[in-house]
This record gives C-alpha cells, sequence and structure tokens, in this order.
C-alpha cells in the first residue's frame, strides 16, 4: 500500500467503561483496509460539552489511509454501530463517537461529510490529543493548531494514561 493520506480521528465515549470502549475502538481502526494506525494519543477526561452524562473520555488517533474521505468515514460509522450506539435524543449519552477531524489538506462540505470537523477548533477535548500527535498540525481553513489552544484554556480536561 502506498503511504495515502494523512488522516486524524477524533475518539469520545461517555458510557459504561468509556476507557475500554475507546482503547477497542483504536484496535478497530488498526484493522481498517488499506489503513495503517501511526499513532494514538494519551487518553483525557473531558467534562460533557453539547452533551449529558458523565465525564467523557476522548482520544485521537493518525491513520494513513488509501481510503478516500467518505469510505474512512464510511468505516468509522461501522465501528461506531459495532458499539451499539443508540441515539434516543439528540446529544444523548453515547456509547463511542468517532469523528473525522482532517483529512489531508482537503476541505469537504457535503450533506454526509464536513471536513475539518466544524466544530474541532473550539474544543479542547479535540484539539489537546490532536496536538499530542502532533505539534506542528496545519489544519486546513483553520491554520496552526498550536495557536488554537490557547481558545480552549479554560475547558476542563485532564491527561489520564497512555494509550499504549
Ligand atoms: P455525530 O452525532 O456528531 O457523530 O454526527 C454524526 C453525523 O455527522 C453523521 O450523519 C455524519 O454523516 C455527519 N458528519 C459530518 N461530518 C462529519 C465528520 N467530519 N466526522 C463524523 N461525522 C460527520
Amino acid at each position: 500500500m502506498s503511504q495515502g493520506v494523512h488522516a486524524y480521528v477524533g475518539l469520545g465515549a461517555n458510557l459504561g467503561d468509556a476507557a475500554a470502549s475507546v482503547r477497542s475502538a483504536i484496535q478497530l481502526l488498526s484493522e481498517l483496509p488499506d489503513t495503517r494506525l501511526v499513532r494514538c494519543s494519551s487518553l483525557y477526561r473531558s467534562a460533557p460539552i453539547d452533551a449529558t452524562g458523565d465525564d467523557f473520555v476522548n482520544a485521537a488517533v493518525q491513520l494513513d489511509t488509501t481510503l478516500d474521505a467518505h469510505q474512512l468515514l464510511r468505516e468509522l460509522q461501522r465501528i461506531e454501530l459495532d458499539f451499539g450506539r443508540a441515539r434516543p435524543f439528540r446529544n444523548a449519552p453515547r456509547t463511542l463517537d468517532l469523528d473525522l477531524l482532517v483529512f489531508g489538506q482537503s476541505i469537504i462540505q457535503d450533506s454526509a461529510l464536513e471536513v475539518p470537523h466544524p466544530r474541532m477548533g473550539n474544543r479542547a477535548f479535540v484539539l489537546l490529543p490532536l496536538h499530542e500527535l502532533n505539534p506542528h498540525l496545519a489544519i486546513p481553513g483553520l491554520g496552526q493548531i498550536e495557536p488554537l489552544l490557547a481558545h480552549v484554556r479554560d475547558q476542563p480536561i485532564e491527561k489520564l494514561i497512555s494509550v499504549l
């Protein structure tokens, strides 16, 4: 397989054993076709934003993939379904949420997919793990990740443990 595109995926869970869900989701991401898991962030704990329930466990991974962005999104959605994600109401607590954050230099806005993820620039639980993966990341439309961190400094989040 050629190296493909550098893609970044955010993971979050706040139901059941959330850390275990995030860890097994990372394992499933490492088994995706035409895709290589390059790097995992630590696990983080964050207070819910736009959601209800317990604190979230969050992480991010870098994947190199020759899937296109929509194929990768469908794989992420399949993994979410495998985790029995139920959506009884908007922003309900969730077993597992996988977001395609960045897909190389692509900017995509269609009915199924928005990349870079539209809310990533103002969420500490996305930016901190992403910054850990690549402190020099340039996010299309948003610029360098480093200065974005200042905007989320007051959002409660703590690093738990290294995934690996
Ligand atoms: P959520 O409940 O936040 O996981 O949103 C899921 C919905 O967002 C699905 O219908 C996806 O098609 C859509 N979506 C749009 N852009 C993205 C993205 N970058 N990553 C994940 N889901 C996305």
